[in-house]
């Protein structure tokens, strides 16, 4: 039989009635047999998140302040959810307990991580399913990353005994027993790993969105969703900013070619996005597979008079970006002229000093600094077989009447990135989603 692993976000078990959906959407398919869960999250628009009143806890032990009426509202959330259900568990106890390890210091992690910890005791009592800790079976290095083939190994020989289980997102053990979160959004992380462990078919990924859509519901009215769409695809729009899933869940099912499916606990209906790691076919209709962008960049322009024939002129102008410690995005030249991309915010106190090393280091005609620059990436492995898909995002863009500011195609042909002024963003994104889908 096969086996799927399915994650629930912070969303899709807020409270009592997306519990029982959660519930509902398990028991319908006797394949989804583990179960990842992560702190209740929020209810409304306004509302907090356990995690995040977990992380106000640890503040205020930190700084002194009594956690009392804080603490009485995560009791509060659990016990709703208990009543709710109408399940015979106590959960009080181990609340009294992580609270008390609190206030003894546990330390920030074991804080945050309590908030998937108690949601999975509560989910795995509702579905009856065995609870496994993860701090059993996720392993960190001492240097805070984790330790992928120990936690291989042990979840496969944990789960391996156990028919239906419930594991905790997000955190996992140190070497010396500690507890330690992954970032934020990290339960996406647990669940790709359990579903490498199990050697599963699908990771099921519920959140409360059906998939991916095509380009961002803000800028553009209504977009498509996404069927379909590579582990490759899908880093270079989440790089641009599109997001859904936490980057680097990506990691453990992928080797093993493990499809994640993107769905929607509140419209179990709707098929979601399916990540494979190969596209089977490629919907000659749909060339690309999505479109992402994001402000806030600057290119700093050096030229010189045969630049092109300087051996070692590339290396000397990115070894100053190196040595200042940022990381360039983007690298568009010329046989005079190169320009280096870097997110704005990476410049901060650093621009004097920059145009300075630069000028010395390279002894450059002119350098300058231009900010205000957006990229707009349009991702699809569909475009290298079709003739004309470049040149028909170009004249998109300046039918358009916007000009481009910066070209740059990798040899892939996965993506295209076009830059232009930030003003144009949302106008330059709209014209190529409208040539390429409605
Ligand atoms: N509860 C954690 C967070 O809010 C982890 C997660 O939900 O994935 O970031």
């Amino acid at each position: 039989m096969n086996i799927k692993v399915v994650k629930f976000g912070g969303s899709s078990l807020a409270d009592a009635e997306h519990f029982k959906q959660v519930a509902s959407i398990v028991k319908a398919d006797p394949s989804r047999r583990y179960v990842v869960a992560s702190a209740p999250g929020k209810r409304f628009k306004e509302d907090v998140k356990v995690t995040d009143m977990f992380y106000e806890c640890y503040e205020k032990i930190r700084n002194q302040e009594n956690i009392d009426e804080l603490y009485a509202k995560i009791v509060e959330r659990y016990n709703s959810i208990i009543a709710g259900l109408g399940l015979d568990f106590d959960i009080n106890g181990e609340l009294e307990y992580v609270k008390s390890a609190m206030q003894h210091r546990s330390g920030r992690d074991f804080a945050a991580s309590r908030g998937e910890y108690l949601n999975s005791l509560i989910l795995a009592k509702y579905l009856k399913f065995d609870f496994i800790d993860a701090e059993n079976v996720i392993c960190f290095r001492d240097n805070g990353t984790l330790d992928e083939e120990k936690t291989n190994e042990m979840m496969r020989e944990e789960l391996m005994q156990h028919k239906h289980a419930v594991i905790p997102g997000f955190y996992g053990v140190m070497p010396n027993g500690t507890i330690k979160t992954f970032s934020r959004g990290g339960s996406d992380i647990t669940g790709s790993i359990v579903a490498r462990a199990v050697d599963a078919d699908l990771y099921e990924n519920w959140t409360d969105v059906s998939g991916f859509l095509m380009a961002d519901p803000r800028i553009i009215d209504d977009p498509c969703p996404i069927k379909s769409i590579s582990y490759r695809e899908l880093r270079e729009l989440s790089y641009m900013g599109a997001t859904v899933l936490h980057e680097d869940a990506i990691f453990p099912v992928r080797y093993a070619k493990i499809p994640i499916n993107i769905r929607n606990t509140n419209r179990p209906q709707d098929a979601g996005t399916m990540i494979v790691a190969e596209h089977t076919e490629i919907d000659s209709d749909r060339i690309i597979t999505g479109i992402a962008g994001k402000k806030g960049f600057s290119v700093i322009t050096i030229e010189k008079d045969m630049m092109n024939s300087e051996i070692g002129y590339g290396r000397k102008v990115l070894e100053v970006f190196e040595d200042n410690e940022i990381s360039f995005e983007h690298l568009p030249s010329g046989i005079d002229n190169m320009s280096v991309v870097v997110a704005s915010d990476a410049l901060e106190g650093k621009r004097d000093k920059i145009l300075a090393t630069l000028n010395r280091a390279v002894h450059a005609d002119s350098v300058s600094i231009e900010d205000g620059l957006a990229l707009i990436a349009v991702v699809g492995v569909g475009m290298v077989k079709y003739r004309g898909a470049a040149a028909r995002v170009f004249n998109a863009i300046s039918n358009a009447g916007i000009n481009i500011r910066m070209i740059d195609q990798g040899s892939s042909e996965l993506s295209i990135i076009v830059g232009v002024e930030e003003r144009d963003f949302n106008n330059a994104l709209n014209a190529i989603y409208s040539e390429f889908v409605k």
